[in-house]
């Protein structure tokens, strides 16, 4: 039986974990605190799920894919993990992001809609949309319930089979080549076939040379009135503005954050507060988008971190024989989880290499998979 120790149990390496430990693989999973713990990434309380990614037509196909996957996950778990409430996009130019974004959804027969800016009507209470050209509609994207989801594929995980343990785990060095595949757990040294670092926001201060860069991101729930809430209210993103957010889920309100990178920060230490620069910003965004929720309080409030890459490709590669670096998820990896598993459990099983455009090579620097990065 091949083996495999996977370290971070965020839910790129749970879902990963999951579905190597289903396909015959003895899985070891190492996290040094809890799966779903509220440093990692992916314990936001939420987190979209998308098709959209502009010109890009490999990221769109996952995100279908992964739908899929939710649903299925959904089912063995035996609760809701993804709300289909849709996303709206609002689209300021006729032919920038979202049109691209559109021309691929059709190509790949991915249902959307392009709409008249005054059709916001049958999706929001009230929507500002003087400034925008057209909405591009996604009705089967929409909210995953993260952290809970995260939960519960590590619980799956464990269910299959999958070993958890709780520790921090070192890497190897190794005499012909950089590291080994084998992982050093309170001063013991365990051997497996492969070893996967998916270690989110902490990969950069393991392994030297990994062109990831962490920001501090704050997210922002408001109290609204119940109409603002999910499946009524849907997903939205303003691409050109970096502004998103979703209808009140499971009452901690309606989300309204900005996706522009925050400060360098560690994951570790790093201070949990926001900022009271972003709670302004968010509040100014709905002024000009909700007027009427200019004033909502903030009702919920979480600092995460993105893992950056200078490009916002992802890292699957392999620095040593058998060691592999699965990170630099580049602040847009959740929704993408199930699917990407079944993808990275090929690449270790051999049935195909990893997209060149997940090496370790000099990357760069360009935008096109999240948002446009501009605060207007
Ligand atoms: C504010 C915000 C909004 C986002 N919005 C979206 C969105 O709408 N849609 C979307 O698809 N994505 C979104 N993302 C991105 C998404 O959250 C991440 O892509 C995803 O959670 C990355 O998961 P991960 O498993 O790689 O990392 P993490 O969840 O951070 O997990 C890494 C784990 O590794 C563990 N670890 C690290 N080092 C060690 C070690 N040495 N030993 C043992 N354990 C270790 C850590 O404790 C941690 O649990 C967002 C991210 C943020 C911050």
């Amino acid at each position: 039986m091949k083996s495999v120790i996977v370290v971070g149990a965020g839910i790129w390496g749970s879902s990963l974990a999951l579905r190597l430990a289903e396909t015959g693989w003895q899985v070891t999973l190492v996290e040094q605190h809890r799966p779903g713990h509220v440093r990692q990434s992916s314990a936001g309380e939420t987190r979209l799920l998308r098709c959209s990614h502009g010109d890009d037509d490999w990221y769109a196909r996952l995100a279908w894919q992964a739908r899929d996957g939710w649903r299925r996950l959904e089912e063995r778990a035996g609760e809701e993990l993804y709300h289909e409430a849709g996303m709206v996009w609002f689209a300021r130019t006729p032919d920038g992001w979202e049109h691209r974004s559109a021309q691929v959804l059709k190509n790949l027969d991915i249902p959307c809609e392009v709409l008249d800016p005054s059709d916001g009507r049958r999706f929001f209470p009230e929507l500002r949309a003087d400034d925008l050209r057209f909405l591009l509609w996604e009705p089967h994207a929409g909210v995953l319930r993260a952290r809970r989801a995260t939960q519960v594929t590590a619980a799956l995980a464990v269910a299959s089979g999958v070993r958890l343990v709780r520790a921090r785990a070192v890497p190897v060095a190794g005499y012909a080549a950089p590291y080994q595949a084998a992982v050093e757990i309170d001063g013991e040294v365990r051997h497996a076939d492969r070893v996967v670092w998916a270690c989110g926001a902490w990969l950069p201060a393991i392994f030297d040379d990994v062109p990831v860069t962490v920001t501090k991101q704050d997210t922002l729930h408001f109290a609204v009135p119940s109409a603002w809430s999910v499946p009524e209210t849907p997903a939205w993103v303003d691409h050109g503005a970096s502004a998103y957010g979703h209808g009140d889920v499971d009452g901690v309100g309606m989300k309204a954050t900005s996706d522009a990178e925050g400060e360098p920060y560690e994951p570790e230490h790093g201070s949990r507060e926001v900022d009271a620069a972003g709670v302004e910003r968010a509040r100014a965004y709905l002024r000009r988008r909700f007027p009427s929720l200019a004033q909502a309080p903030v009702l919920f409030s979480q600092v995460c971190q993105y893992a950056l890459t200078p490009d916002a490709e992802w890292i699957v590669d392999e620095v040593s024989p058998g060691v592999w670096l699965f990170g630099g998820d580049s602040g847009h990896g959740f929704k993408h989880g199930p699917a990407l598993a079944g993808y990275v459990a090929g690449v270790l099983d051999g049935d195909h290499a990893p997209e060149p455009r997940f090496g370790l090579h000099e990357r760069i620097p360009s935008r096109g998979l999240r948002t446009s990065g501009q605060v207007l």
